[in-house]
């Protein structure tokens, strides 16, 4: 019941149609009123002509505030997301028609930095939002958009109501760039990439001008399972941005990598699927020095399906989809490993849940393998994790039992190794 609740109240966001709901509590009733009205470019603006000061309070003094360093001279340009990712609650909060401030108000505010805030080097930190390339796109048609109930525009495909045209975003970092005093304008917000590649001329723009060496973006998995429970686009539209980030780049004559971020432990993934993801980052040269592990935030679907195990992104009932949820410190602690796969420390853990998964040929020292054999040293200092007795070693045995027993999917095991072939064809598809 709790995740029909869940489908029913993300159905009801959308302020042009939104019912108001209510449940029942013994005498009373919890009553949830529908979305805001999202505000017009003028209304924003006002919002953002207000007298801020740009400081922290003062009664923090001069102690060090790790959020202000990352946001003093960083330019919010619109709020709500039209992505409906299925771990993030943007869209709860901020509604999924983007507002967006007028070019005239994001310049104001940035003259008010180079003006005003103490040490601005000439370098805008970003000009971005929720997600930075969806500035000034809305639904073509005002009678869809005002009666629509899709979660996303945007998966599983990218709507044929959706304007994708980056114009007014490409036309905003050009005017800011040429400002007196602005020496760089970066973005660091986060990059919506299969959006971007209906319109190349933004990534171009991106690559040659707005990007510092590296630019993050988040495919968040490779393998479709759980990228539809993620509500994350497929690998194909990440490798095309990839190649016209990297050629746009060599053009310009910058040497700039992606840095893609991927989510473990999220419900819907089995050991088989890390797997996979982590062979893909081996092939790919990827050595990770951050995994995110999902966390459950309040109103996302995600969060749904880790509590009561159902799908609420289709209908639910009794008979419906049953979603697998990586649980507990220990099963969590095997996905995030495994995404960190280049980390000798790691090496001991993942030997043995492939020995359990009955993968062993992931094991060797083929380019092929996901972690080397043991040596002679670490075989003989080796006990096996049940019989170990550290406090250390303690914590790490349940890890293994766990992950031997819950979220396996032996029939996919022949698809395990496979990983790569796999992207390529849905790259082609
Ligand atoms: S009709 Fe398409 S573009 Fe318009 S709001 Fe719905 S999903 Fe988004």
């Amino acid at each position: 019941m709790y995740a029909h609740a869940s489908r029913i109240l993300h159905h009801e966001t959308n302020p042009g149609s939104a019912r108001a709901l209510m449940q029942k509590h013994g005498d009373c009733y919890v009553w949830i009123n529908p979305p805001a009205i999202p505000l017009q470019t003028d209304e924003m603006d006002a919002v953002y002509a207000l007298p801020y000061q740009r400081v922290p309070h003062p009664s923090y003094g001069t102690s060090r505030i790790p959020a202000y360093d990352m946001i003093r001279f960083s330019i919010n340009i619109m709020r709500g997301c039209f992505g409906g990712c299925a771990f993030c609650s943007i869209t709860e909060h901020e509604g999924r028609i983007i507002q967006s401030r007028s070019q005239e108000s994001i310049v104001q505010e940035i003259e008010a930095i180079r003006d005003e805030v103490p040490e601005f080097t000439g370098i805008i930190s970003d000009l971005g939002g929720p997600t930075t390339n969806m500035y000034m796109l809305r639904c073509q048609s005002l009678k869809a958009e005002q009666t629509c109930r899709r979660a996303s525009c945007v998966y599983p495909e990218i709507c044929a109501h959706m304007d994708t045209n980056h114009e007014p975003t490409i036309q905003l970092y050009r005017r800011a760039r040429a400002m007196k005093g602005v020496k760089k304008v970066l973005i660091t917000s986060g990059v919506r990439y299969d959006l971007a590649v209906e319109d190349p001329r933004y990534i171009k723009e991106l690559a040659e001008h707005h990007v510092g060496g590296y630019l993050k973006i988040a495919p968040e998995h490779t393998e479709q399972g759980p990228l539809s429970k993620t509500m994350k686009p497929g690998m194909s539209s990440y490798h095309r941005f990839k190649e016209l980030f990297d050629t746009y780049s060599r053009q310009a004559g910058k040497e700039q990598y992606l840095i893609p971020y991927f989510i473990s432990a999220h419900p819907g993934k089995h050991d088989e699927d890390m797997v996979n993801l982590a062979l893909w980052l081996k092939k790919n040269r990827f050595r990770l020095d951050q995994v995110q592990n999902f966390y459950t935030s309040p109103l996302a679907s995600s969060t749904t399906m880790y509590y009561s195990g159902k799908n609420p992104l289709s209908k639910v009932d009794y008979h419906s989809e049953e979603v697998v949820v990586p649980r507990g410190d220990r099963q969590r602690r095997l996905h995030k490993v495994l995404l960190r796969y280049h980390d000798p420390a790691n090496w001991a853990l993942i030997r043995e849940a492939l020995t359990a998964m009955g993968m062993k040929h992931l094991i060797g020292n083929r380019r092929e393998c996901l972690v080397p054999v043991a040596t002679v040293d670490e075989r003989r200092n080796a006990k096996p994790y049940h019989k170990r007795d550290t406090a250390q070693d303690k914590t790490a045995q349940p890890e293994l039992t766990r992950f031997m027993g819950e979220g396996r999917r032996p029939a996919a095991k022949k698809n395990v190794g496979k990983a790569s072939n796999k992207q390529g064809q849905s790259g082609k598809r």
